[in-house]
């Protein structure tokens, strides 16, 4: 779907998947007026497809393209062309599991220019891919590196927008991050490098018990719709649920005097994965006994089974496509 200033949407049409042509004074090329957004449809046990709360990536979607000057794409027109593109690759939707059909809405400049100002036209896009279970061989916990060199986002900035510039900036952390031995950053505040934000492509929960914690929205972390969902079936499940302020001193401290029983991360790609390992140029921690906690997988089994259509749909989030 293209948009041009003073036209709006227009020119909406499903084609198949080829390369562009993109002029080499293409304005995203030169200053990254881009957004995206990740959501997956599952296979449903009598045969259909759903995907899962699309109205709040498509909402994320409005708050990041005005973040970044660009135009709102309205809500029913990104779940529109999200089921479109559903529709028409029904057959690529996995058959059951935790596999399902990734879907990247994504939003850039179409202009041809190089003065720095928001462009005046925008192609939004929408391609789809397989995504095989994260974890084919069992959940897996991942290790993490604690960002203190480098920051993701600061007060004012992108970082609650889903926006490539800060993807790119995150690169050199998580190479950082590989060369310490771990799989993922965890993101701390700009300011004191000690508040912790979220990982590279996930937010983060503490489980003190039955309580489970996530950072809260500062402004300079995304807001997770994985995130958000947990509040809620958390809450469902018997758990206190709440967002919350944690420093890398409270995590080593309450993992040692084990009141911090569990910590994972949630996203849609991994949907839950358990934290194992601590790393920062300072400190090295087992989180617990380095395995998946019992929270952390009920949680994630609760998640899936609404996702996959094997739970009771109680909050309305699943979009039938038939
Ligand atoms: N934080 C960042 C930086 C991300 O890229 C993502 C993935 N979209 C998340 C958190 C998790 O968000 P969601 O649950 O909506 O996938």
């Amino acid at each position: 779907i293209k948009w041009t200033e003073g036209r709006g949407w227009h020119d909406a049409e499903l084609v198949p998947y080829a390369p562009l042509s993109i002029d080499p004074a293409n304005m995203t090329l030169h200053y990254a007026q881009t957004i995206f957004e990740g959501l997956k449809a599952y296979r449903q046990p009598d045969g259909t497809v759903a995907t899962f709360r699309p109205e709040a990536n498509a909402e994320r979607f409005q708050t990041s393209a005005r973040r970044m000057a660009m135009p709102e794409l309205p809500v029913d027109l990104f779940i529109a062309a999200c089921d479109a593109l559903v529709a028409q690759d029904r057959a690529w939707v996995p058959d059951s599991g935790e596999a399902s059909l990734y879907l990247r809405p994504f939003m850039f400049a179409s202009e041809v220019g190089l003065g720095v100002r928001p462009a005046n036209e925008f192609l939004f896009i929408v391609i789809a891919s397989p995504a095989g279970a994260y974890f084919p061989g069992g959940v897996q916990p991942v290790s993490v590196w604690l960002s203190e060199e480098y920051v993701r986002a600061v007060k004012g900035g992108t970082g609650a927008a889903k926006t490539g510039g800060n993807y790119a900036a995150s690169l050199v952390a998580q190479a950082q991050a590989a060369s310490h031995g771990c799989d993922q950053v965890v993101w701390l505040d700009a300011v004191e490098h000690r508040w912790i934000e979220e990982m590279g492509g996930m937010n983060l929960y503490f489980v003190y018990g039955d309580r489970i914690v996530t950072p809260e929205l500062t402004g300079s972390l995304l807001p997770g719709i994985t995130r958000d969902s947990l509040l809620t079936i958390a809450r469902d499940l018997g758990y206190t649920a709440e967002e919350g302020r944690i420093t890398t001193e409270d995590w080593k401290r309450d993992n040692e005097n084990g009141t911090l029983t569990e910590v994972f991360a949630c996203g849609t790609a991994a949907v839950i994965t358990p934290v194992g390992s601590v790393k920062s140029e300072r400190a090295n921690w087992t989180q617990g006994d380095g395995a998946p906690g019992q929270v952390t997988m009920r949680l994630r089994k609760a998640l899936l089974e609404l996702q996959t259509g094997h739970a009771a749909d109680a909050h309305g989030w699943m979009h039938p496509l038939g």
